[in-house]
């Protein structure tokens, strides 16, 4: 099995690293350059066809499943590239996405996808499930966020592109996983030893331990929930109605009592064991 130095080394015989342009991020950018590769996706060359593809696939998808996009003047979906916040953005019609989101670091995020063409899936649901057109940021001590019904989509479109098996090995058993990993975190279960770190290293990993619960473990509830009410059709209608739902000019956000309201459940019935 090759390594991932011997890989880099095959690419800069075909590509001399002094090619590069210097905004060219080339070489490897994180990982262990000793381990084994047992499979190559090439990602970083986004082409407008792979990019047109996710685009229409994530908007039959979601117009079907949650309704059209109303989106203002113009009536078009946009993809604005602009740096504005981490990751993907959407608000009134408009997909803001840059180069930082088609780096190797967030194109293998598995938190976001099982691969480069659904981490983009990921980024263009936001336009449903999104900061600023759906959600407010989420309370340090709550889960619920823009994540985790994006995350959830993305991984009932991973299902309908790639089967049942795909979708449950790279995202329900990723989520399980990173949710199993934090019940046993040192600083889970020791928050006061979190206190007594460097405010640098203390942010960093309450700010991890924090995605991992918006991005893994509200999907997992989200996939009970879907359990409960009696299976996807069942939370397709539930989410439909939601996306839909009148708005409070002065609160427009979704919230975890609207989302559990609207599913007929309880905090407590969604409790992960
Ligand atoms: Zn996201």
């Amino acid at each position: 099995m090759p390594t991932v130095r011997e890989i880099e080394s095959a690419l800069y015989r075909l590509a001399p690293r002094e090619g590069a342009m210097d905004w060219d991020n080339v070489g490897q950018l994180l990982g262990d350059p000793a381990a084994e590769v047992t499979r190559v996706l090439v990602a970083l060359d986004i082409t407008e066809d792979v990019a047109a593809e996710a685009v229409r696939q994530v908007a039959e998808y979601c117009a079907a499943h949650y309704g059209s996009l109303s989106f203002g003047t113009g009536e078009v979906l946009k993809l604005i590239q602009s740096r504005v916040t981490g990751g993907g953005y959407a608000v009134d019609g408009a997909s803001l996405l840059d180069e930082a989101d088609f780096t190797t670091a967030n194109l293998s995020d598995a938190d976001k996808g099982g691969g480069a063409a659904e981490v983009m899936i990921h980024e263009l649901v936001h336009q449903w499930w999104g900061l600023g057109n759906m959600f407010d940021a989420a309370g340090p001590d709550s889960p619920w966020s823009a994540e985790g019904l994006t995350c959830y989509t993305t991984y009932r479109i991973a299902k309908q592109l790639f089967g049942e098996d795909y979708a449950q090995e790279h995202y329900v058993n990723q989520w399980q996983q990173a949710v199993d990993d934090y019940y046993l975190n040192f600083y889970v279960r020791h928050p006061e030893y979190l206190e007594r770190l460097p405010e640098a290293q203390r942010l960093q990993i309450s700010n991890s331990l924090s995605g991992m619960r918006q991005y893994c473990e509200m999907p997992l509830k989200i996939l009970k929930a879907e359990e409960l009410v009696g299976g996807e059709e069942a939370m397709d209608q539930i989410l439909r109605a939601l996306f839909n739902r009148e708005l409070d000019p002065m609160y427009p956000y979704l919230t975890y009592q609207e989302f559990l309201d609207a599913c007929g459940l309880t905090e407590e019935a969604l409790n992960l064991d």
